[in-house]
């Protein structure tokens, strides 16, 4: 979905989408170092895997410090990267990042200690068993731009949490971003070469890193069609792949549900970040019997947004990225109003005399069903309003997606708001709020369908950066009955021992023993042989 980035001489050039001016410039890492800074990263790695939890704990919590300390600056750069406003940048990326950071100090050492695994059968009962959860090595991060700090250092962070290397290449839009992640764990004092940065295209340094030996697993965030080139090239080697990918947020607004709030959920749900969040809302399920206040309100509200270069505080919405996404999202509009679409609000650019990519937050009514603004992920302000005739319906029409990142339901009745969000397809579900639980990362995030699989954050980002190994101790006493020599009193026994344990009720089980005993004796028999 991003546009080619701007080259010049080996450089890659960030570009402000609110003025097209320069923002700054770094160096693009050559395909053929890639390698070199994957070993080196795995060097950093078999020592730091050694560490105790403590001292990941405490790198961890510099980052946060450093990251405090350089919360102006980076909040700038991000804003004249992406264009999104300055509140977002404390929202959704320093808090965000904060949060997790804290979270993974804070919790690691409870999460990743080694879990005793009970072993209650008769048969095993002697054994002392264990799961460790290992690094897996060096991972290999892949961002989209939309988050250019938010997904790439709570992903790093998870990454060296849990004694693993992060080889992290930002998205090629927001490089100068993408460069503070190594620099606040330099500044954390992280062990040199433990989080490195590549920077460039996807289909070149992307491609190079999914492609490493060394790296042991990538975690992909982006568009659902690269995940599928990269998950495919991973295969080639059977690397292991998380997959964050697009969505298409559906919101369900029940018959009793509070209007106002829903309203203005919906209007920050759809056109935060220009529209441009992967669990962003798109689609709008209103009942019936509130559809039409729903729809005249979300308009008034849209139209009161206000756009502009989201260096200045009062901004609401600023650019897309890129003209090419621009393109793409009135595109869509137009196809859907060619084919009879009511425009509720917006629609066009606003007359702002900025040069950049700017679009009006457009509601869309009416679409009908043929609609482009139907199936594909629209990423842009654009949302679509619909009635719908019950909860069931809503349902229905909500789960008839290819995608299943994120969905909210918008009820007075907790209770009623349980039983939908148990019947929607997604990674969250979120009751009169939307996807709030990125910034709470005790909770997981990922999706079902095309949204991807596996999951970043919350213990499960942990473990899905872990290799879990069972290990055992026993004292090798006794001599488990199912090894060599077979013979038909084994047999008998192995009978005998399946209806003993496993069969209906004590009669049964007894029945069993009796049947079976002499086979049952030779095997105890042989449990004890020394
Ligand atoms: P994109 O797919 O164009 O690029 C994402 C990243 O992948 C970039 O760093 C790019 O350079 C790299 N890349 C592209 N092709 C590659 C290839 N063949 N091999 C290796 N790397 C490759 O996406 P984008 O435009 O940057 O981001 C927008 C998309 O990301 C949207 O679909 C959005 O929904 C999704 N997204 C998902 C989540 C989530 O958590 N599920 C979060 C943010 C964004």
């Amino acid at each position: 979905m991003s546009a080619t980035p701007l080259f010049a001489a080996g450089e890659l050039v960030s570009v402000d989408p609110a003025t097209l001016r320069e923002v700054g410039r770094v160096v693009a890492t050559e395909p053929e170092a890639i390698g070199e800074i994957v070993a080196e990263a795995r060097m950093a790695q078999e020592r730091w895997a050694r560490e105790p939890f403590e001292q990941r704990s405490r790198v961890l919590r510099g980052v946060a410090r450093a990251l405090l300390d350089a919360g102006e600056e980076i909040a700038e750069t991000i804003v004249a990267e992406t264009g999104k406003p300055i509140v977002e940048a404390y929202t959704s990326e320093l808090f965000v990042c904060l949060d997790n950071l804290i979270w993974l100090a804070s919790h690691l050492g409870r999460v990743l200690r080694p879990e005793r695994v009970p072993m209650p059968q008769l048969h095993v009962r002697h054994k002392s068993a264990s799961l460790r959860y290992e690094p897996a090595g060096v991972i290999g991060i892949i961002s989209a731009w939309n988050f250019p700090l938010g997904v790439p250092l709570t992903q790093a962070a998870t990454a060296v949490a849990a004694g693993n290397a992060a080889v992290v290449k930002p998205s090629e839009l927001t490089p100068l971003t993408g460069a503070w992640v190594e620099e606040l764990f330099r500044r954390a004092g992280a062990p040199a070469g433990l989080v490195r940065i590549v920077q460039g295209p996807g289909e070149t340094a992307g491609d190079a890193i999914v492609r490493q030996r060394g790296i042991h697993r990538v975690v992909f965030t982006g568009s659902s069609d690269a995940g599928r080139a990269v998950a495919r090239r991973a295969a080639e080697r059977l690397c292991p792949v998380t997959l964050e990918l697009g969505g298409k947020d559906p919101m369900l607004v029940l018959d009793d549900a509070d209007l106002e709030r829903a309203v203005e959920g919906a209007l920050w749900a759809s056109f935060s970040n220009c529209g441009q969040v992967c669990s962003g809302v798109e689609r709008i399920y209103v009942d019936a019997s509130l559809y039409e206040p729903f729809v005249a309100r979300l308009g008034e509200r849209a139209r009161a947004l206000r756009i502009g270069r989201g260096s200045d505080p009062r901004t609401d919405l600023g650019p897309l990225v890129t003209e090419m996404q621009r393109a793409r999202v009135e595109e869509l509009v137009a196809d859907a109003v060619e084919r009879g679409a009511a425009v509720v609000s917006g629609g066009g650019r606003p007359p702002l005399g900025l040069p950049g990519w700017f679009l009006e937050p457009t509601v869309l009514a009416e679409v009908p069903a043929d609609a482009r603004v139907h199936a594909e992920e629209i990423f842009g302000p654009v949302v679509i309003v619909a009635s719908m005739e019950n909860e069931s319906d809503g349902i229905r029409r909500a789960n008839a997606s290819r995608f299943g990142l994120g969905a909210s339901v918008w009820t007075r009745d907790r209770q009623r708001g349980r039983r939908v969000a148990e019947q929607l397809e997604a990674g969250s579900v979120w009751m009169n709020d939307h996807a709030y639980s990125y910034g709470a990362c005790q909770a997981p995030w990922g999706g079902r369908k095309e949204s991807g699989y596996g999951r970043t954050h919350s213990k499960h980002g942990l473990y899905e950066m872990s290799q879990v190994k069972y290990t055992d101790a026993d004292r090798g006493r006794l001599t488990p009955p199912w090894w060599y020599p077979y013979s038909e009193e084994v047999v008998d026994g192995f009978r005998g021992a399946l209806g003993a344990l496993y069969g209906d009720g004590v009669r049964g089980r007894a029945a069993a023993l009796v049947a079976h005993r002499h086979g049952l004796v030779a095997l105890g028999r042989r449990a004890l042989r020394r």
